[in-house]
């Protein structure tokens, strides 16, 4: 029997408002235990909450982003299930009229471009963290990340394989990244992903029982996960079992997954419109607002790079693999940075000194007008490529100033062409057996002589004006 893997995604995905989604208390990531709360996100009783509205504006901007339609009048709803990381019994969440449904992601694989249908996002709150302590035979609770807020985007069950769940994650990754409202912190949890899925036989229409497995954390997880479970529930259908549908637990040290509990039904979390708060109302004019105010996203900066600076695909790509990247060359370009040289210096140099210092991209200390004045002494024939990569490194840490340091290390091009004449009389008449050899119509020679007329130029020679006086000197003999 040939089998075809059917994936849905539910993505968690962690504001970066500074407060949180119903009180003012911070948001930030790593405080002391409980030190970020305060009755209303402690669930105290008669503690009233209060819509954040930023909350709201992001998860709109990102609902248009992915091309959902924006619910006009959206509402929040209880979700209620006791458990100790969520102390008022209930987590306050969207489930009938949520912030947007009905959009689609464009993603890319060596298959090709595909179309994943986003069914739906909405707003809610996260919980709190619990700490098992296995030695002391304790539990211990943090609520600082109770009331953080969450978009939770949900896709229609589109994927085919894992490489579509990591393009398509990818994809959202930067979406939210270029948009500027989440971080994106899978190891600090600030997207996780649950994986749904199921196998039918190739070719039916028809979807198979699904399992759910819950907050994976890496790309690699995911990827390994998936595998795991399609070749399970491959093999349960093939010994004439059935899946069961469940939520299953991922231990990416044991590389298996393992059954955590029956899957339950929306009926049983007695869900209820929340009565603390009001009905969210986002305007024509409101989305207009964020439209106008909205960055440029990824896949629209690709575009223009292309069409603009005429760049081909790969180097769109590379630049736009990170905002602060693409800001940078964008900033060289206005600096009067021909587009191409722009674009051979970000992901030459730029990114190999990152790189080389593992620094993220947001920490270049190099600034566009540094690396714009280096890259035009270049264009003026002031500096030579192979100079100028070194005055690069020299400069990087500290932005330092390219014209001074060019002039106090004297590395500017020797670009005499008495002084270049000179030093190429010198060289002939020092090598003559070289010279003879090019006489004699072997080239290899020649880049010899250049070789050596460099040298005596201490490598601050203009290689075009060497190479056409050597040819000169040479023709006259
Ligand atoms: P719930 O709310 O119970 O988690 P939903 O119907 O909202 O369930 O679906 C959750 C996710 O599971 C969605 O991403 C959806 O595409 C996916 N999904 C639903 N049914 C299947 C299935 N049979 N196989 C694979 N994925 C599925
Ligand atoms: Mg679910
Ligand atoms: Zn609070």
């Amino acid at each position: 029997m040939m089998w075809e893997t059917v994936i849905g995604l539910e993505t968690h995905v962690e504001l970066s408002t500074r407060s949180k989604l119903f009180c003012g208390c911070s948001t930030a990531f790593g405080g002391a235990p409980n030190s970020q709360c305060c009755p209303v996100c402690m669930g105290m009783p008669g503690a009233l909450p209060v819509l954040n509205r930023a909350v709201v504006d992001y998860a709109v901007q990102v609902g248009m982003a992915l091309g959902c339609a924006i619910t006009p009048v959206q509402r929040f709803d209880r979700k209620n299930y006791f458990y100790p990381d969520l102390p008022k019994a209930y987590q306050i969440s969207q489930l009938y009229l949520p912030v947007g449904r009905d959009g689609q992601v464009e993603i890319d694989t060596a298959a090709g471009r595909k179309t994943i249908g986003i069914h739906e996002l909405h707003m809610e709150e996260d919980a709190g963290k619990l700490m098992h302590d296995p030695w002391l035979e304790q539990t211990r609770v943090d609520y600082n990340r109770c009331g953080v807020p969450l978009l939770e985007i949900v896709t229609r069950p589109d994927f085919r394989t894992a490489e579509e769940v990591v393009a398509y994650l990818e994809k959202l990754k930067e979406t939210l990244h270029y948009l500027g409202v989440s971080d994106c912190k899978m190891e600090e949890g600030s997207l996780r992903c649950d994986v749904n899925l199921s196998v039918r036989p190739a070719g039916s229409d028809v979807l198979g029982t699904r399992t759910e497995m819950k907050n994976l954390n890496s790309f690699k997880a995911i990827a390994r996960a998936i595998g795991y479970e399609a070749r399970r529930q491959m093999e349960v259908l093939e010994e004439g079992g059935q899946v069961v549908q469940e939520t299953r637990r991922w231990d990416e040290n044991k590389d298996a997954s393992y059954a955590m509990r029956s899957k339950e039904n929306t009926q049983d979390y007695r869900y209820f419109p929340e009565p603390d708060l009001p009905p969210v109302v986002v305007s024509e004019e409101h989305k207009q607002r964020l439209l106008d105010s909205r960055p440029e996203l990824g896949e629209e900066k690709r575009r223009l790079y292309a069409q603009q600076y005429g760049l081909p695909a790969y180097d769109c790509q590379m630049l736009t693999s990170h905002r602060a990247l693409a800001a940078f060359f964008e900033a060289l370009v206005a600096l009067g940075t021909p587009a191409k040289q722009g674009a051979n210096w970000v992901m030459g140099q730029v990114l190999g000194a990152l790189s080389a210092r593992g620094l993220a991209p947001e920490a270049l200390p190099i600034t566009p007008p540094t690396l714009a004045a280096l890259i035009r002494m270049v264009e003026e024939g002031r500096l030579n490529r192979n100079t100028a990569v070194k005055v690069f490194e020299a400069v990087f840490d500290q932005d330092g100033d390219v014209e001074a340091y060019v002039a106090a290390h004297g590395l500017e091009q020797v670009r005499d062409t008495g002084v270049v004449e000179r030093t190429v009389a010198q060289v002939l008449e020092e090598h003559p057996q070289p010279v003879a050899d090019v006489r004699a119509g072997k080239e290899k020679a020649f880049g010899f002589l250049v070789g050596q007329v460099m040298r005596r130029l201490a490598g601050q020679g203009d290689p075009q004006l060497v190479r056409e006086v050597l040819q000169e000197k040479l023709g006259e003999g």
